[in-house]
């Protein structure tokens, strides 16, 4: 695989998610990092985003509830470029029924070079990094190059 340089813009795309039993942990974090979060663009899954854009005023632009197809639309804007970051607390005690779909956003994120954070840690480590409130030269596949090969 080859890969190419897109640069990413000081406004970020941010994409929430958190599993159930991980919701209030994603909302109290959201809230001690409301200041910075809104400097961004923040997408969600249905239920994550109403929760956060209701109790924190925050603009959030809500795509489906994850297990009715949200987790793939997450997956479908990063490979299409539309996502900088994710910040998913995915629940590591219990299985969920959307499994196939959060395994899938996780390597698609992984594919395209995303920052991802699964915990609180992570997510600090992210907001308080140089590269989020400035542009950052990111290195993605080259997937025009990738197509021509099969092709040829
Ligand atoms: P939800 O989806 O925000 O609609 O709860 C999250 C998920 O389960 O992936």
């Amino acid at each position: 695989m080859n890969y190419i340089t897109r640069e990413l813009t000081k406004h970020k795309r941010i994409a929430l998610v958190a599993h159930d039993n991980m919701k209030e942990q994603l909302l109290k974090w959201s809230e001690q990092r409301l200041e910075a979060l809104k400097l961004h663009h923040l997408y969600a899954t249905g239920t994550t985003g109403s929760i956060l854009s209701k109790q924190l005023s925050l603009p959030i632009t809500c795509l489906f509830s994850g297990p009715m197809g949200g987790d793939q639309q997450l997956g479908a804007k990063i490979s299409e470029g539309e996502i900088d970051v994710l910040i998913f607390f995915w629940d590591p005690m219990n299985a969920a029924p959307h499994d196939p779909d959060v395994k899938a956003l996780l390597r698609l994120a992984a594919v395209w070079n995303i920052p991802v954070a699964t915990n609180i840690a992570t997510a600090d480590f992210i907001m308080d990094s140089l590269h989020i409130n400035e542009t950052y030269q990111t290195r993605i596949p080259d997937y025009h190059g990738y197509l021509a090969e099969r092709v040829k």
